[in-house]
């Protein structure tokens, strides 16, 4: 059985008077049904932990590297030592604004999982690769590229995004979310076995609002939803938390 879970990403949003909703959703689901990840930018998170030290808090990025000259990046112990307990890794607005391919992803999850975080890996297909048929091919060899070795249920999370859902209100049908999501469960179970490949959880990610958000959880193989857009409102996310709960 696997746990549901409402990740929120922040993306490059957010300021130290954002963190105030946080406590209003400790509140609201504190002894939830479903697991609640907030990411906010990196610049929040350890004020994040102090706001709300039992909401569950992840980066959005890490490098590969546990150290170094590489100026303007995070390594993955200093997210976990500012209170992260996950990263998203490979979200395809990365992918688009910094080149990240599967296997620079890939070795950003061997990092996060090293210093002990959950990889939060996402993948999904353009609108072009949809059109053209290759949605399947694309996400099955996005999930073998980016996800490590060492993925288990307990270290490792996969968001399924379809990029051109993304941040504009667009969103597949349920039987397409059905599609992809039950191909990713095969290919997860035949790559790490039964358990493992059961275990681990996958999310559905693009304009997930309050309005859509039941339905969606109720499609097989979703196990909760990374939020952009919808994460930045109390008043948003909290709903589509509260339709996890029940789902
Ligand atoms: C995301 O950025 O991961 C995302 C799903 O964004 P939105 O919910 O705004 O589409």
């Amino acid at each position: 059985m696997r746990r549901k879970l409402a990740a929120g990403n922040w993306k490059m949003n957010g300021t130290a008077a954002n963190l105030a909703g946080l406590s209003a959703l400790t509140e609201a689901h504190g002894n939830a049904s479903a697991d609640l990840l907030i990411c906010p930018p990196a610049t929040l998170l350890s004020r994040a932990a102090d706001a709300a030290p039992t909401i569950p808090l992840g980066g959005q990025d890490c490098h590969a590297n546990t150290a170094g000259a590489h100026t303007g990046d995070l390594s993955a112990a200093m997210l976990k030592d500012a209170g992260a307990s996950a990263v998203i890794l490979g979200h395809s607005e990365r992918r688009t604004d910094h080149g990240e391919q599967d296997a620079a992803v890939r070795a950003k999850a061997d990092a996060a999982l090293d210093a002990g975080l959950t990889a939060v890996i996402c993948i999904g297909e353009t609108l072009e690769q949809r059109e053209a048929g290759d949605t399947l091919k694309v996400a099955g060899n996005q999930l073998s590229g980016s996800t490590p070795d060492g993925a288990t249920g307990a270290n490792t999370v996969v968001a399924y995004e379809p990029v051109w859902a993304i941040g504009t209100g667009k969103v597949p049908t349920l039987d397409q979310i059905a599609e992809v999501h039950n191909f990713l469960r095969a290919e997860l179970v035949a790559r790490f076995g039964a358990v493992t490949g059961n275990a681990i959880r996958l999310l559905y990610g693009g304009s997930v609002k309050p309005g859509n958000a039941a339905e969606i959880f109720a499609v097989s193989n979703v196990d909760g939803a990374l939020v952009g857009g919808a994460s930045l409102k109390v008043a948003d996310f909290s709903p589509i938390i509260a339709a996890l709960e029940q789902a």
